[in-house]
């Protein structure tokens, strides 16, 4: 038998392998476990199966799967990249098939090796160059130490307009790919480097592979302080976020992400000691990049520039992800920005870290500095930044604590205010989604009927969950249960002849957690009554609905007047009433 590069990869690699090497895993039985990587947790509910090669949380999130879904979740990553990224771990090389998407790899792949020879020109640049050398003082000097400038592999373009292309021609590269990388520029009169003079900060995808370039200005004038690469195969601009490949782990384990506007920003506050980091290359947000932190957390802590611009930002990025589900604080920037902070003081940063506060307090304090407050037209400013904020929070108690606060600080009437906040027009209340929440809420029965599989799976017999008893369970339920009983004894490695993929992914975790949520020193009895009682409160849950059920059609046939039903219906109502104690 053919197997597919899937079943390939997880022979040749062991999932606790993959898995520890993000996590820490401690043997716990046949199995091993950890803090969950996906939810913040004191004791470690993170369990890893050897034996059935899957992890499953059995804490709050609740999340499980095979290595490929690991690997997809705890790097943020499709299922395409998690299958590329294993295969090249496991030494299996997977097929290409559509022509097209082969041709657009072998093009990206091509356009990554000369970016990466591109950093390498950079950072030899700022190495060994005499300008590079000033560069690599001024940096320096901004606070950037030698480790951190390998770590992000900064670099230096010299202030020469033909350098980098003609190295990269040398190298053999067509002057095409040099020009789509983004590297250089063609015009009428030829090619030239698109990054000259300029610090050289490579940004980086999530597999730290360098896609593109931003480049500060360095000893000379230039109107545009920064200049980045356009977008290209390689780079997007609205997808990427910049240090999320190393922050992404420190993003998880501690379940927030600090959020700055520049590489500097990003650089320094890592170097500080906030490894959760990343910067957005833009001023604010964009959807998608907020989809993309969504994958790692939903607490995002805003330390953008003090500055007018700063603070539009601030506000833009600050709703767009409230929209999105997110929790945010903005951190006050009591300085310029978090580098310069950071420059003078590591300690003032980590201060303002822990100031982090919502954005209303925060408005109030910038509002108020901003216009006086003592002024009939200074109040009428600052109510008008205020109020559409205040109007946008959905909790009426929470609303009138800052219309309350609001009249203090100007002085004024809280009525006026409050008359002043219902000629706001809302423009649509900001609804955080519960929805991915309650997913994981299981019924009474669902769990019931999970804990009936997982002790049955400890030793597959029919002898206490008989047939009688199937009818208890959901439809799909039962259709295993029927499975089970026509394949007996029932054998985990047999079963892809009868079942589909998600009944055995399914039937798997359920035997991991009977593995992992019984007590091994427990014994077969003590298992026998644990099922039993499963059994008999699923029964109970079933009796429970067929009588609500009659009661429903009872009414119907009373409104119908139909007497010879209404009869059977008694009749049937007793009967499965005395079934009930
Ligand atoms: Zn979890």
């Amino acid at each position: 038998m053919i197997s597919s590069p899937i079943e390939e990869i997880k022979n040749k690699l062991d999932i606790v392998e993959v898995v520890g090497g993000y996590v820490k895993l401690q043997k716990a039985g046949v199995n091993y476990r950890a803090v969950c990587p996906f939810h913040s947790e004191k004791s470690p509910s993170f369990f890893v199966s050897p034996t059935r090669q899957i992890w499953h949380c059995f804490g709050g999130c609740s999340e499980g799967g095979d290595m490929f879904k690991f690997v997809m979740k705890i790097e943020g990553i499709e299922f395409g990249d998690a299958l590329r990224q294993l295969a090249q771990k496991a030494g299996v090389e997977l097929p290409r098939r559509d022509p097209e998407f082969a041709r657009m790899q072998t093009e990206r792949q091509k356009l990554a090796e000369l970016v990466e020879l591109a950093t390498q020109f950079f950072q030899r640049q700022l190495a060994d160059s005499h300008a590079g050398k000033e560069a690599q003082a001024y940096l320096a000097k901004r606070g950037v130490t030698t480790q951190s400038m390998e770590k992000w592999r900064l670099g230096y373009a010299p202030d020469t307009p033909h350098s980098l292309s003609q190295f990269l021609l040398q190298k053999g590269y067509p002057e095409d790919q040099v020009v789509k990388a983004g590297i250089a520029i063609r015009t009428a009169s030829g090619m030239y480097d698109r990054f000259q003079s300029r610090i050289m900060f490579p940004v980086f995808d999530l597999n730290s592979q360098v896609v593109g370039f931003g480049g500060r200005i360095f000893g000379k004038d230039d109107p545009a302080k920064y200049l980045n690469t356009p977008n290209t195969l390689l780079y997007d601009k609205g997808r990427l976020l910049y240090g999320l490949d190393k922050a992404k782990i420190a993003i998880r384990r501690q379940s927030s992400c600090i959020v700055v506007e520049g590489y500097m920003d990003a650089i320094m506050v890592w170097q500080a000691g906030s490894e959760n980091v990343v910067a957005t290359s833009g001023t604010a947000f964009t959807q998608t990049q907020l989809q993309i932190l969504k994958r790692y957390c939903t607490n995002l802590l805003l330390a953008f520039d003090m500055d007018a611009a700063g603070d539009n930002a601030t506000h833009r990025s600050f709703e767009l992800a409230l929209a999105q589900g997110f929790e945010v604080k903005v951190v006050p920037m009591l300085h310029k920005d978090p580098a310069d902070t950071i420059l003078e003081d590591p300690a003032l940063w980590q201060k303002a870290l822990e100031q982090a506060r919502s954005l209303l307090t925060h408005s109030f304090e910038i509002q108020l500095k901003k216009f006086d407050k003592t002024s009939a037209e200074g109040k009428r400013k600052i109510a008008e930044e205020l109020l559409p904020l205040i109007k946008k929070i959905p909790n009426r108690i929470e609303q009138a604590h800052w219309v309350g606060l609001l009249a203090k600080e100007l002085r004024v009437a809280e009525e006026s205010v409050r008359e002043e906040l219902k000629g706001i027009v809302n423009e649509g209340t900001v609804q955080v989604p519960h929805a991915e929440v309650l997913q994981n809420k299981k019924t009474r029965k669902e769990m019931l009927e999970e804990r009936a599989f997982a002790l049955f799976l400890r030793d597959p017999k029919f002898e206490i969950l008989q047939e009688e008893h199937f009818q208890y369970f959901s439809l799909g339920n039962q259709d295993i249960l029927e499975g089970i009983k026509n394949h007996m004894p029932f054998d985990f490695a047999k079963a892809s002849e009868f079942f589909e993929k998600e009944v055995i992914d399914f039937l798997e975790y359920l035997a991991l957690k009977g593995e992992v949520e019984e007590d091994p020193l427990d014994g077969e009895e003590n298992r026998e009554q644990e099922l039993k009682a499963c059994l008999q409160e699923l029964q109970m849950l079933s009796l429970r609905k067929r009588l609500e059920h009659i009661i429903r059609e009872l009414k119907e046939a009373e409104a119908n007047k139909d007497t010879a039903k209404i009869d059977t219906l008694l009749a049937e109502f007793q009967d499965v009433s005395k079934q009930i104690p």
